[in-house]
């Protein structure tokens, strides 16, 4: 026999909230283990409110979310930081949350913004994040900030013109370029084509006094970073890895496999955001290019 005391209506309402509760944590599970979002900010919400979606997360799911972290490193840890393996993030004891503060501080060092950051901007971001997106907006709203166009050996899309969204060029003029410096960075991306930046419009852009800001890949930030130390490294994030998902998926501009191969490269690039100087979320493309600009004030010396 049901249990008549609850109405059904109530039981069906409570069951969608357990549900929906579910998904939201398996989502923010995987936003830690794509490193959407750092563990710290987590633990944060959680500590703030037991019955957010962080808070209600196991400890044990918590720490098997993390990177390179598996089910007999997990116990050892929870020994170690004296926390029982039932326990909820939000019902931690202070001592607790302290201590597990401090563990994820030493394993997941957060980056801190370095001095000296020049006018030398660089965008990067994993597939789908909206990086062009958001660097045509500054471009439409900015036209100060000097964005740059990139030489690349892939064919033009429709719509596309030749000079401002990239200079498209053949292999042996790509090799051409490399050949007498004239790149300040270069890769391939998605084992594609090539890409570049030409240094020359960038030098003389800096030289008027001028913010410049790079649209470019992982590979060709690290090459900036190397030949300019001083530039600034933006990193673009999307709100969840689930939201990435559905970007990519929503476009239509790719095929299953190249989108599973894009998926790929994406995680190794949110894997590497802590070698740059900001992270900004992109949940709106108007107020992620207000941030990129802001940046690029409060860095413009
Ligand atoms: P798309 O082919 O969709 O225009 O661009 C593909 C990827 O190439 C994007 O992730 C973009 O950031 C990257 N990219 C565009 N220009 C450059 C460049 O000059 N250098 C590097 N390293 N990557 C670039």
């Amino acid at each position: 026999m049901p249990d008549r005391s609850v109405p059904d209506v109530d039981r069906a309402a409570a069951a969608r909230r357990a549900v929906e509760r579910r998904r939201a944590r398996a989502s923010l599970k995987r936003d830690l283990t794509m490193r959407v979002v750092s563990p710290q900010s987590v633990a944060e919400k959680a500590f703030a409110d037991a019955d957010s979606v962080a808070g209600s997360m196991r400890i044990t799911d918590f720490l098997l979310a993390l990177p390179a972290i598996g089910i007999g490193k997990r116990d050892r840890i929870l020994q170690e930081l004296d926390i029982s393996p039932v326990k909820r993030l939000g019902g931690l004891g202070v001592r607790q949350r302290a201590s597990l503060s401090q563990w994820l501080d030493a394993r997941f060092p957060l980056n801190e913004a370095r001095a000296g950051r020049s006018r030398l901007l660089v965008l990067a971001g994993p597939t789908a994040v909206g990086k062009g997106t958001v660097a045509a907006h500054i471009r439409a709203t900015h036209p100060e900030i000097h964005l740059s166009v990139s030489a690349t050996t892939r064919a033009a899309r429709p719509g596309e013109i030749d000079g401002v969204h990239y200079y498209f060029v053949d292999d042996a003029e790509f090799d051409r370029l490399i050949a007498d410096g004239e790149l300040l960075e270069y890769a391939v991306v998605h084992n594609r084509a090539r890409y570049g930046t030409p240094r020359a419009p960038i030098d003389a852009a800096l030289a008027e006094g001028k913010t410049v800001l790079l649209e470019i890949d992982l590979q060709g930030s690290r090459q900036v970073r190397a030949s300019e130390p001083s530039a600034t490294l933006i990193f673009l994030l999307p709100p969840s890895w689930d939201e990435l998902v559905d970007r990519l998926v929503g476009r239509g501009t790719e095929d299953a496999e190249e989108r599973a191969r894009r998926l790929r490269t994406a995680k190794v690039e949110l894997a590497a955001q802590n070698e740059f100087d900001f992270h900004i979320v992109n949940e709106d493309v108007a107020a992620a290019a207000r941030e990129v600009v802001e940046l690029s004030e409060a860095t413009a010396r």
